[in-house]
């Protein structure tokens, strides 16, 4: 699980003293919410933690790897099958042609990744546009290097569409890219042709980096379509596409995601990925290159069926509970309004109103304060549905019984 809180300072604090040596790091709610659900026995929907199979073909080609003997260093960018596979996929399903050789950086996690561009490509000072609801890892990774992430926010009334206006108001000198990710965590939002469209006229305009974090890529539901920014004409250069196979294959826990990116920015992306995890592991790549490999748009399509019939069953219970659910159009988590509720759960804010929930049903979720800026988000919270079916229906049931 790599979600946290804005409110991170990560930072020691030197000269002040032993015990201001420690980083001050604030807990996450997300966490906060994970020991407390432990502590009742309840049912986590907090967590993005995605405990559902890992298909067989990644897990033998993981564990066939290890006992073969492929458990040292690789190259910085990673295997040459795995990058092939990438590189394979991402013109397969996107048409968009990537030159495994020079264009794929396999880097540890889609986390590992954005901190690696972070690093190559910004500034301390320089502005980056996220929008808001956002993930709070995006804001913490800006925030440790001195880049200031400026927060858009999307329109909740209307499927949390973009207004390009707010877009070309925030941007300033200072502005170095956009951040876009799609689908997005945690409002579950699919960004439009439209919208990209007009993204990129003000990336072009403004000679702007357009990063993009699509981790969720399979998970698509309805008639929303994901589309990568780099597929758009004369983007592909100003585009630094991040992604990985945390969320796909089920292993938030192995590391492995990527980053495809014009040439002439790899060598400094791949310069700071490997100062800062050397490689992705070794086995684990295999692992993933063997699922790219083998598996088709059958289990693709099948991933996303089956996060649809999640999705159903957890907005039809919230709504059976009181709360007014954005129904998402992508990625594995909801935000609901309690609005609706009263003063069904107690409490002055959202992070006292989840614990609230936790008490009298045994279900946690997410403070939407989590994902806004101060003040805002608090008549909202987020529940995680990438969950074996048994867990989640038993969330429901409990839901279901709070009102
Ligand atoms: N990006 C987003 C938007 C996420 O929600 C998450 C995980 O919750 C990640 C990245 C982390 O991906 P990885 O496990 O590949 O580092």
């Amino acid at each position: 699980m790599v979600e946290t809180e804005v409110n991170v300072e990560g930072k020691a604090k030197r000269g002040l003293g032993l015990s201001a040596l420690s980083p001050r790091v604030v807990q996450s709610e997300i966490r906060a919410m994970t020991m407390e659900c432990d502590i009742v026995g309840g049912v986590n929907l907090a967590q993005g933690v995605c405990d559902t199979e890992v298909p067989a073909v990644v897990m033998e080609a993981a564990k066939t790897a290890m006992d073969e003997g492929h458990n040292i260093y690789t190259r910085m960018d990673g295997i040459a099958r795995l990058r092939r596979a990438i590189a394979e996929k991402t013109e397969r399903m996107q048409s968009i042609v990537v030159d495994p050789e020079r264009e794929v950086v396999v880097t540890s996690g889609a986390t590992g990744a954005f901190h690696a561009v972070a690093l190559a490509l910004f500034d301390a000072g320089d502005e980056v546009l996220i929008f808001e609801p956002f993930y709070g890892y995006h804001v913490g990774t800006l925030r440790t290097l001195h880049v200031t992430a400026v927060a858009v926010e999307l329109d909740a009334a209307a499927n949390w569409a973009l207004d390009i206006e707010k877009v070309k108001a925030a941007i300033t000198p200072k502005t170095k890219a956009i951040l876009v990710n799609t689908p997005s965590n945690p409002a579950g939002k699919v960004f439009t042709l439209a919208e990209l469209e007009a993204l990129a006229e003000i990336a072009k305009e403004h000679d702007l980096f357009v990063l993009t974090d699509e981790i969720y890529e399979h998970f698509v539901y309805g008639e929303a379509k994901h589309i990568s920014m780099a597929a758009l004409p004369g983007m592909r250069e100003r585009t630094i596409i991040m992604s990985g196979y945390s969320k796909t294959f089920s292993v938030t826990g192995w590391r492995i995601g990527y980053i495809i990116a014009d040439a002439k920015w790899i060598p400094a992306i791949a310069y700071f990925s490997d100062l800062l995890y050397v490689c992705a592991p070794a086995p684990f790549q295999h692992g993933v290159a063997a699922g790219i490999e083998k598996l088709g748009k059958t289990f693709y399509a099948g991933l996303a069926m089956e996060h649809e019939v999640k999705r159903e069953m957890i907005v039809s219970a919230l709504r059976d509970a009181g709360f007014d659910p954005y129904v998402p159009d992508g990625a594995y988590y909801v935000l609901a309004s309690m609005k609706g509720l009263g003063d069904v759960l107690e409490g002055e804010n959202a992070a006292q109103k989840s614990r609230s929930l936790l008490r009298k049903t045994g279900v946690a979720a997410v403070a939407g304060s989590a994902f806004f800026r101060a003040g805002r988000g608090e008549d909202l919270l987020r529940f995680c549905y990438a969950k074996k079916d048994d867990d989640l229906e038993e969330a429901c049931r409990r839901l279901r019984s709070l009102t």
